[in-house]
């Protein structure tokens, strides 16, 4: 009896741990996209499936197993929705396969109450802990008076049937319950840290790392296709003057604000970068010399428009010099793009500042 619901046990374990595995890039919740709460239903239903198969058989009759965790879990997947689908799936599979009886009908009513009551219960706005420990309690006990009705003739089972499937269900609603938490946390740090190794921490735009990844995509993209893109190096003008008279802090805020311009500067699909210090790139695809000219002028004005306020309220102002070089209008190797956009935004410097210079010009 106890090695049948160990094996209960460990086909739920496998199966959150691969699922986990399988969706861990895909944030599940109350709020996804209907097909991913339904498919979310629909894969529990199948571990339902899994665990009425691998159940305990205690007379023809009455199958104990943890398919009322199936229906919980569907719903800290993806709410109501994903647990109508379960509970679906469990009842047609649980008539279907073991044919029309009292005890399938009996089944069918209890996973009909788990879908209507566990529903009831995932709809109000209490911790997961909450509804995990209501649902299990709801769950078991309508469970239970199932069992006591259909082994009414069969008395002398009562007593071990109850305490295995209560201790059983006590037991593994707490491990899965921990492991699920567990995994949570773990994809969460997960997502964070891929995050963070491709963003800048100060200004939330892409570092160095990423851009350079991207940068690679594009040229092998570019070698095939001859895809015109442009480059612009970006490079704020006095920038030390900045943290010289009122401190790296307050530099700090400006770096975090023009990030803010550049990105409102260009197009969701253009790429802004912080490549390190005061020094900034946008990766424009499909853009030729003309469009990215128009961008960066548009941007070089802004900042020049734009008063940067200081933590003391105080409003300063700042300029950029900005290089432009674009493949394959004016420069036809691509090996050199990085290196073109980095002597024009110099020659910028060089010829005055808070201007824009592309190469050929
Ligand atoms: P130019 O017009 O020639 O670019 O002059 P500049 O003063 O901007 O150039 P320089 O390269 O001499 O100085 C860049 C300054 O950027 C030096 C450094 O203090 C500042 N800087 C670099 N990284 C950061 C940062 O993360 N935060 C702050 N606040 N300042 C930074
Ligand atoms: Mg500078
Ligand atoms: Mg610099």
């Amino acid at each position: 009896m106890l090695s049948d619901l160990i094996i209960n046990a460990a086909v739920l374990v496998a199966f959150i741990s691969i699922g986990n595995q399988i969706f861990r890039d895909s944030e599940l919740n109350e709020t996804s996209p209907l097909l991913s709460r339904i498919i979310a239903g629909g894969i529990s239903g199948v571990l339902g499936i899994l665990l009425i198969f691998y159940g305990l058989n205690i007379t023809n009759k009455v199958i104990i197993d943890f398919r009322n965790i199936a229906i919980i879990i569907a719903g800290t997947l993806g709410g109501p929705i994903s647990i109508g689908v379960a509970a679906f799936i469990i009842g047609m599979f649980r008539v279907i396969y073991y044919g029309i009886s009292d005890s399938s009908i009996a089944a069918l009513i209890v996973t009909f109450l788990m879908d209507i009551g566990v529903s009831a219960i995932f709809r109000r706005s209490i911790t997961i802990g909450k509804k995990w420990s209501i649902s299990v309690v709801y769950c078991t006990v309508i469970s239970l008076i199932a069992i006591v009705i259909l082994l009414w003739r069969d008395t002398a089972l009562l007593p071990g049937v109850t305490l295995a499937y209560v201790g059983g269900t006590a037991m593994v609603s707490v491990v899965i319950y921990k492991y699920m938490a567990y995994l949570h946390g773990v994809t969460q740090s997960f997502k964070r840290l891929k995050e963070e190794a491709f963003k800048d921490h100060l200004t939330g735009l892409n570092n160095v790392r990423q851009f350079d990844r991207v940068f690679q995509q594009i040229m092998e993209r570019s070698i095939g296709d001859q895809k015109v893109f442009s480059l612009l190096f970006i490079d704020i003008d006095f920038f030390k003057k900045v943290n010289d008279t009122y401190g790296h802090h307050e530099g700090d805020r400006v770096l975090r604000e023009l990030g803010k311009i550049l990105t409102h500067g260009c197009r969701a699909c253009d790429m802004v970068s912080r490549n390190g210090g005061e020094e900034f790139s946008i990766l424009l695809q499909d853009c030729s010399i003309d469009q990215a000219y128009e961008t960066a002028e548009r941007i070089r004005k802004q900042v020049e428009a734009y008063s940067f306020r200081l933590s003391d309220g105080k409003e300063i102002k700042i300029t950029i010099s900005i290089g432009i070089s674009t493949y394959p209008e004016n420069v036809k190797d691509l090996s050199k793009i990085i290196e073109k956009a980095d002597n024009a935004l110099y020659e910028a410097k060089r010829t005055g500042r808070n201007k824009i210079i592309f190469q050929g010009q």
